[in-house]
């Protein structure tokens, strides 16, 4: 998701369609990041598998795009089909997914996504090609024996219109809460004033640093000794750097301590006319409600369907609270049965500064892939 600079009067955002399926009709289970990613090579391989069955007239990777507005927002949605065929003089477009899942449990119904992803594809399709109707195939192909299974359906346009405009409404309405956020969040810093009547010896000086330094993207080092209100001069200055939307500031920090004195000081700020989203990266094992940790989504019951309930926490989260600290996020995940760790890390997505400890930023095992 991308959005144009701030202070616009007409938003712009550019997104794909399976970004916006995922998003509102997301499913299934947590997995960790390292299996999603070998998910997504094995993807690949079975993609292409499947498309190199193609014939003459099919085509593959089919682009598609289209935008929509409300009064604030533009919306440019892209695709990319994976297949338009030709079948008994029918055209139809083809979405392929990779599986291990049990075919005699599959329906259109097990992963709203992928047919929702479909569903808006084909409106782009029809649009541009002037379609009247549309069938769109779902090919779920097994990852080990490479079995077949597809589900076949067929949309007129207006069904597909009207598809597509409420699911784009819907993603506009949380834009809208984004973009709401933001003008607040800059309008607040523009105007957020120092909250000490007095400089300590040095903190201005390094308040200047930090200040261009950001803005000209640079690396600062600086050694002060304690009692300068380091933590204040770093945090203020990062935050009036701030100037592009979705920009965020990362505060890393070794301690538990040093991780509460930043939260002392933006809830500070926020007395003092702050508008902005904090999240605190916690541990695991400081986060999970299990006594004994097994994200197995067939023992632990947050983990379990954690893509069909996310979106409500987010959401919920985001327009209820500020200071996302980790009772915080515990509070809402257990309130929506979601696992609190990769719901925080999902709300990082949408925060303005996070804290966390230097290991997700620096240590490629664990680094926020987000
Ligand atoms: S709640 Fe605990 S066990 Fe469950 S997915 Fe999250 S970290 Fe894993």
């Amino acid at each position: 998701m991308m959005y144009n600079g701030i202070g616009d009067m007409m938003k712009e955002c550019r997104t794909s369609a399976k970004e916006i399926a995922e998003f509102l009709y997301g499913s299934g289970n947590l997995t960790n990041e390292r299996m999603l990613a070998v998910r997504q090579q094995e993807g690949i391989e079975i993609h292409q598998y499947w498309q190199a069955k193609y014939q003459e007239n099919d085509q593959k990777e089919v682009f598609v795009k289209t935008e929509v507005e409300n009064e604030a927002i533009r919306l440019f949605v892209t695709g990319r089909i994976d297949g338009i065929l030709i079948r008994d003089n029918e055209l139809m477009l083809e979405e392929i997914k990779s599986t291990y899942f049990d075919f005699d449990n599959l329906d259109e119904t097990t992963f709203p996504s992928h047919i929702a992803q479909a569903k808006l594809y084909a409106y782009m399709y029809c649009l541009e090609n002037k379609l009247k109707r549309m069938t769109i195939v779902l090919t779920y192909i097994q990852v080990e024996d490479k079995d077949v299974f597809q589900i076949e359906k067929n949309y007129s346009f207006r069904v597909l219109e009207t598809f597509f405009k409420k699911t784009t409404g819907k993603y506009i309405e949380w834009l809208k809460i984004l973009e709401d956020h933001e003008s607040s969040r800059q309008k607040s810093i523009e105007g957020l004033a120092f909250p000490f009547p007095e400089y300590r010896l040095n903190q201005r000086e390094m308040m200047a640093y930090v200040y261009r330094n950001i803005l000209e993207k640079g690396i600062l080092y600086v050694t002060a000794p304690t009692g300068i209100g380091k933590t204040i001069a770093t945090i203020f200055s990062s935050l009036k750097a701030i100037n592009q939307p979705r920009q965020k500031v990362f505060y890393l920090t070794a301690k538990n301590d040093g991780k509460q004195i930043a939260i002392d000081t933006i809830a500070l700020l926020e007395e003092n006319g702050l508008v902005a989203k904090t999240c605190e990266i916690t541990a695991k094992d400081q986060m999970c409600f299990l006594t004994e940790r097994d994200c197995d989504p067939e023992v632990c019951k947050y983990a379990k369907g954690y893509y069909e309930r996310i979106y409500k926490a987010i959401r919920d989260t985001f327009e209820n609270e500020s200071l996302l600290k980790k009772d915080v996020i515990r509070k809402y995940a257990r309130k929506h049965r979601v696992c609190p760790v990769d719901m925080s890390l999902d709300l990082s997505n949408y925060c303005d500064l996070i804290i966390c400890d230097y290991n997700y930023v620096f240590d490629p095992r664990v680094h926020l892939v987000r």
